[in-house]
């Protein structure tokens, strides 16, 4: 996606070697704009698939997800890192360690918002070492439910998470594709 990769070039922060700050369009203040861009064009990549349902994990994944499940034309489900007063007793969970926050967190789903049979598009800002796909993923077969594919919105593709998925034989479409944030340069795949 031509649009996102100038953006990145134009406000990215490489933090490391391993690490891309998008605080001013995705992690941090969000660009409405940008944002409807990147879930019309999910949605144009997965409408074929005809998913029931978008699922992320909160919370940079909010925004992307609910603009792609907008276009789509079907609710949105978050993951929430914390289980709150207000949730139902009856949740999937997972233990996902955390890339950037380097600690492992439960990530849950209350567990009659994914009906067994319903077919679920998973969709995240970053994807790294595959974790948090893999844990949402994870939610998704314990509730019997059926994955139709992964989005992505960048993908390190000098880290191993989009390939492992991939090899599992799961669809996974990244928006942008990140080679190397090598001597501090952003490099496209
Ligand atoms: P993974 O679980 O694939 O190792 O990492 C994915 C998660 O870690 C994403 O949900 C994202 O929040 C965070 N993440 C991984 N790499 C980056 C990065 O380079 N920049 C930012 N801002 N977040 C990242």
């Amino acid at each position: 996606m031509d649009l996102l990769k100038q953006r990145i070039l134009e406000v990215g922060v490489v933090a490391s070697d391993q690490v891309l700050k998008l605080d001013a369009i995705l992690n941090h203040q969000v660009d409405p704009v940008l944002i409807m861009e990147m879930g019309k064009e999910f949605a144009r990549l997965f409408r074929e698939t005809r998913p029931d349902k978008v699922l992320t994990v909160e919370s940079s994944g909010i925004p992307i997800a609910y603009t792609t499940a907008l276009q789509l034309g079907v609710p949105m489900v978050f993951a929430r890192r914390k289980k709150t007063l207000t949730m139902d007793q009856d949740t999937y969970s997972e233990r996902v360690p955390s890339f950037t926050k380097g600690i492992v967190t439960d990530i849950m789903v209350s567990s009659h918002l994914l009906p067994k049979g319903e077919r679920i598009l998973i969709i995240d800002d970053f994807i790294a070492n595959g974790d948090a796909a893999r844990g949402l993923i994870k939610i998704v077969e314990k509730a019997e439910a059926e994955l139709v594919g992964v989005g992505i919105v960048v993908e390190k593709s000098f880290q191993n998470g989009g390939k492992s998925i991939r090899e599992r034989g799961i669809r996974v479409e990244s928006l942008a594709r990140i080679a190397s944030l090598a001597n501090g340069q952003i490099t496209f795949d």
